[in-house]
C-alpha cells in the first residue's frame, strides 16, 4: 500500500479520476484505513457509494486491485464507467470469449490494469493454477463486494464464495475489505469468521435512503392510481415489481397502449430477451421495467427516480432492498406501495417453508410486518430504520404519514347518503356497489330496478376515491359494519338511525394532501428545456460508446449543468462528475449545447451561485434537505409566514419542519406555540397519548390548530428520538 494520504490528497483523486467534490458520509475514513493496510468490513446501503470505498485505494496504490463480485451484469457497467474515467479497468468472468481471457491476463502479467473485477467462480477449481497465478502478480488490495454472500445466514448464499477464504489466505499480506448492504449482525460475525480478517476494523454507515420518499396507497384501482402516478412522472424511469411472472407481461403491455412503454422482466423470460429488456432500461431507452423480484439484482441505474410494488413484497428486508434501486444518484426518489390486507392473506401461502415450522413461522412473522408496515400511523422511515436496528426519530418529513394531514368536518349528509343507500339496497351489497350506486353509475353492474331508486346518484359529486375513505371511516366508527360472510356486505348498525332520523351530527376526516416537497440541488431553477437537451446529447455519446446513458454523466451532473449553466471549461472542474478525462472528452459537447441554449433564450451562466455553495458545502455532504432549509431561513429570523412565500410551502409542512427541530431541541417550543396552549396540549396529551392527533384535536379548543398540537408533541418527545 501507499504511504498514507492525506485528505487534500484523496479529494484531488476524487476530482480528477471521477470528478465528484466531496466524500460522502465515512468514505474518507474507510479510503484511509484501507491505505493504512488495514482490513475493514463496509456495511453501507445500497447507493450508499461502497464503490469508491476500493476504487481510490485503487487508484493511488501500486499493483492491481481484485474486486470480487458475484454480480455478473454489474461488472460490465463498472468498468465501463471506470474506462471512460480513463481508469484502466476489466473484468474476468464466463461472458468473455478464450480470447479476451487472454487480452486480460496479458494485461495483468504487464501491470497495466488498476481494477480487476472477478467472478467468484473463477475461483473455483483449475487445482488453484489461478490462485497462483495471483500471488505472482503485485496485487495491492482484495476487495470483496456483496459479502454477505459467504453466509448461510444472509439472505443470498453463494458457495462459490466460501473460496474466498482460500483466497485470502493466499494473499495473506494484502489488504482486504468486505463490503455488504447487509446489516444483520449475525451475517456481520459471519462474514469476519469466513474471511479470517486480520483485526478488521468495521464500518457502518445509517441505513436511512434521505432522498427516497415512502409512501402507502390502498390498493383499489390501483392501475387507475398508476396511470394517474405515471402521467405526473413522465420520461422518468422507474420500476414497477409485481408478484407474479404473467402480471409483469400483462402489466408492461397494457402500459405501453395506455401511452406508457414498458418492458417485461422476470426470471423465465428467454434470457435474451431478459438481456434485451434490462439493457434498453439500462441506457435509458426504456423508461419503465415491470418486473417480478428477479430483476434489480446487479442494477446499478443511478436515475431511477421510482419504485412501485403494485402487490406486498414478502418482508422488509425485501421491500427495504427493492425501494433502495431507487435515487441512487441521492436526487429525489419515491417509493410507492399499493397496500391492502388482501394481500397479506394471499401472500401466507406463499411463505410456508414445508417440512420446516420454524423457518414458516419466521418468515410469517415477516410477512406480518409488512402489513404493520402498510397501516401504520406513524413515521414510515423511522419504522423501516428501527426494523434494522437503527434509531430515527419520529419526524422525517417525507414520507406519506409524516405528511399527512386530517381535517375534520360535517360530514351528516354525506353519511345520511351512504347509510340509506345500504338501507335501500337492502344491506345485500358490497362497498363497491354501493358507491357506483350512490355515484349513478351507468354501468351494466347497476341493477336496472335500482336505477329507479331515490339514493341512486345522490352522492355523484364525490369521486370514488373519497367515498371509498368515507365508507372506510363510517366502518370505523361504528355507522356500518361489513357482513363477515365471504359477500362482505355493508349493513347498517344500531348507530346508524340517530344519523338517519337526523338526531345526530357525524365528523368525517378529509385528508389535506401535502404538497410534493421538492428538494432541489438548490433554490435555483431547472432550465428543463435544456436539460432535455442534455439527455439526448448524452443518450447520443452513450451509444457512440455502447454503454449505458448513467455511465456517461448521472442525472445530478446534467440538473447541475441545466441549473448553473456552466459556459466555459473551467467552469466544468466545479459541476459534480466533470473529472479531467471526462472534462477532455465531452467538455466541448456539453458547453456548446448550453451556451447555444443560453444565448437563444437570452440567460446567463448562473456559475456565481454554484461558487456560493461550494463554498458553504465543500467537503460536507451535498445535502437537499428541505427542511434544513426551513431551518436556515428561521434561524435567519424569517416568520413562518415569510418562509411560506419564499418556499412556496404550506404553513403546515414549514410547522412540520421546524417540529423536528423542535424535538431536536434546537427552537423552543414558547418561539412558536403560546404557553398557555402548550399546558392545555399537554393536558390532553396526557389524557390521550400522542400517537393520534385527532384525538386530542376534539378534545382540545376549537380554536387551537393541528400545527400547534403536533409542535407540543414534538416538544413532548424532546429527548425521545
Ligand atoms: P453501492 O455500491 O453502495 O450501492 P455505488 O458505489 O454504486 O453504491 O454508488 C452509488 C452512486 O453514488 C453512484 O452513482 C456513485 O457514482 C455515486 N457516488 C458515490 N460516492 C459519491 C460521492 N462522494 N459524490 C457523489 N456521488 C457519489
Ligand atoms: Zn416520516
Amino acid at each position: 500500500m501507499s504511504p498514507k494520504a492525506s485528505s487534500v490528497q484523496l479529494l484531488q483523486t476524487l476530482e480528477k479520476y471521477i470528478g465528484y467534490t466531496a466524500f460522502r458520509k465515512n468514505q474518507e475514513q474507510i479510503i484511509k484505513t484501507i491505505l493504512a493496510g488495514q482490513d475493514a468490513l463496509v456495511l453501507m446501503p445500497t447507493g450508499g457509494g461502497k464503490s469508491l470505498c476500493y476504487q481510490i485505494p485503487a487508484l493511488l496504490s501500486e499493483g492491481v486491485t481484485l474486486v470480487v463480485s458475484p454480480l455478473i451484469s454489474l461488472m460490465k457497467d463498472q468498468v465501463d464507467a471506470l474506462r471512460v474515467n480513463g481508469i484502466a479497468a476489466a473484468y474476468l468472468n464466463s461472458s468473455l470469449s478464450s480470447d479476451e481471457q487472454t487480452h486480460v491476463f496479458r494485461q495483468l502479467r504487464a501491470g497495466e490494469l488498476k481494477l480487476l473485477y472477478l467472478a467468484p467462480e473463477r475461483l473455483i477449481g483449475h487445482e488453484n493454477r489461478f490462485i497462483d497465478f495471483l500471488r505472482s502478480i503485485n496485487i495491492s488490495l482484495l476487495a470483496i463486494d456483496e459479502a454477505h454472500c459467504i453466509s448461510q445466514w444472509g439472505h443470498d448464499f453463494r458457495p462459490e464464495y466460501r473460496m474466498l477464504a482460500e483466497v485470502k489466505k493466499a494473499l495473506d499480506n494484502v489488504p482486504t475489505v468486505a463490503l455488504t448492504a447487509t446489516a444483520d449482525p449475525i451475517t456481520q460475525k459471519d462474514i469476519l469468521d469466513k474471511l479470517q480478517l486480520n483485526t478488521p476494523q468495521v464500518f457502518v454507515s445509517s441505513f436511512n435512503r434521505e432522498n427516497i420518499h415512502y409512501r402507502v396507497a390502498p390498493k383499489r384501482q390501483s392501475y387507475g392510481q398508476l396511470l394517474d402516478f405515471l402521467t405526473d412522472r413522465r420520461d422518468q424511469s422507474g420500476i414497477i415489481y409485481v408478484l407474479s411472472r404473467a402480471s409483469t407481461e400483462d402489466l408492461a403491455e397494457r402500459l405501453t397502449q395506455d401511452g406508457f412503454p414498458a418492458k417485461p422482466y422476470h426470471a423465465k423470460l428467454d434470457s435474451s430477451i431478459k438481456e434485451k429488456h434490462q439493457e434498453e432500461f439500462l441506457r435509458d431507452e426504456t423508461q419503465l421495467i415491470v418486473a417480478t423480484v428477479a430483476f434489480g439484482m446487479g442494477i446499478d441505474k443511478s436515475n431511477v427516480r421510482f419504485v412501485v410494488h403494485m402487490d406486498l413484497p414478502k418482508n422488509i428486508e425485501g421491500y427495504y432492498q427493492e425501494t433502495g434501486r431507487a435515487g441512487r444518484d441521492s436526487l429525489k426518489s419515491e417509493a410507492l406501495l399499493f397496500y391492502s390486507y388482501a394481500d397479506v392473506i394471499k401472500l401466507q401461502g406463499f411463505v410456508e417453508v414445508e417440512g420446516n415450522d420454524t423457518q414458516s413461522r419466521i418468515l410469517r412473522e415477516k410477512l406480518q410486518q409488512m402489513a404493520v408496515y402498510g397501516d401504520l400511523r406513524t413515521c414510515r422511515r423511522k419504522f423501516l430504520l428501527n426494523y434494522f436496528g437503527e434509531e430515527a426519530p419520529d419526524y422525517c418529513g417525507s414520507c406519506d404519514v409524516c405528511l399527512k394531514e386530517y381535517k375534520t368536518f360535517d360530514g351528516t349528509v354525506l353519511a345520511q347518503k351512504a347509510l340509506s343507500a345500504v338501507a335501500r339496497l337492502e344491506e345485500r351489497f358490497g362497498v363497491g356497489y354501493i358507491i357506483d350506486f350512490l355515484r349513478g353509475s351507468q354501468s351494466q353492474k347497476i341493477w336496472t330496478q335500482h336505477k329507479g331508486l331515490k339514493t341512486y346518484g345522490a352522492g355523484a359529486e364525490v369521486s370514488k376515491k373519497d367515498w371509498h375513505r368515507y365508507m372506510n371511516d363510517l366502518l370505523q366508527l361504528g355507522y356500518l359494519r361489513k357482513s363477515t360472510d365471504q359477500f362482505s356486505t355493508l349493513q347498517l348498525t344500531e348507530k346508524s338511525w340517530p344519523v338517519l332520523k337526523g338526531q345526530e351530527k357525524v365528523m368525517l376526516a378529509e385528508v389535506v394532501e401535502p404538497e410534493e416537497v421538492i428538494s432541489s440541488t438548490s433554490d435555483q431553477t431547472i432550465e428543463t428545456a435544456l436539460l432535455n437537451q442534455l439527455k439526448i446529447l448524452r443518450r447520443q455519446l452513450a451509444q457512440e460508446e455502447n454503454v449505458p446513458a448513467y455511465v456517461i454523466f448521472s442525472d445530478a451532473t446534467l440538473q447541475e449543468l441545466a441549473t448553473y449553466l456552466p459556459t466555459q471549461s473551467e467552469d466544468l472542474r466545479k459541476i459534480s462528475g466533470f473529472g479531467e478525462v471526462k472534462i477532455a472528452k465531452y467538455g466541448e459537447a456539453f458547453l456548446d449545447e448550453i451556451n447555444q441554449y443560453c444565448i437563444e433564450h437570452d440567460v446567463e451562466s448562473r456559475m456565481s451561485a454554484l461558487r456560493r455553495r461550494s463554498r458553504k458545502k465543500r467537503s460536507t455532504e451535498k445535502k437537499t434537505d428541505t427542511k434544513q432549509l426551513t431551518y436556515d431561513y428561521y434561524q435567519k429570523g424569517k416568520t413562518v409566514y415569510q418562509i411560506t412565500k419564499i418556499r412556496n410551502l404550506s404553513a403546515t409542512t414549514i410547522h412540520n419542519h421546524l417540529a423536528y427541530y423542535v424535538q431536536k431541541g434546537s427552537i423552543p417550543i414558547s418561539d412558536l406555540v403560546d404557553p398557555e396552549i402548550v399546558t392545555k396540549v399537554e393536558d390532553a396529551i396526557y389524557v390521550h397519548g400522542d400517537t393520534a392527533l385527532k384525538p386530542l384535536k376534539d378534545a382540545l379548543d376549537d380554536s387551537i390548530t393541528y400545527d400547534e398540537i403536533r409542535l407540543v408533541i414534538a416538544h413532548a418527545r424532546i429527548g425521545n428520538d
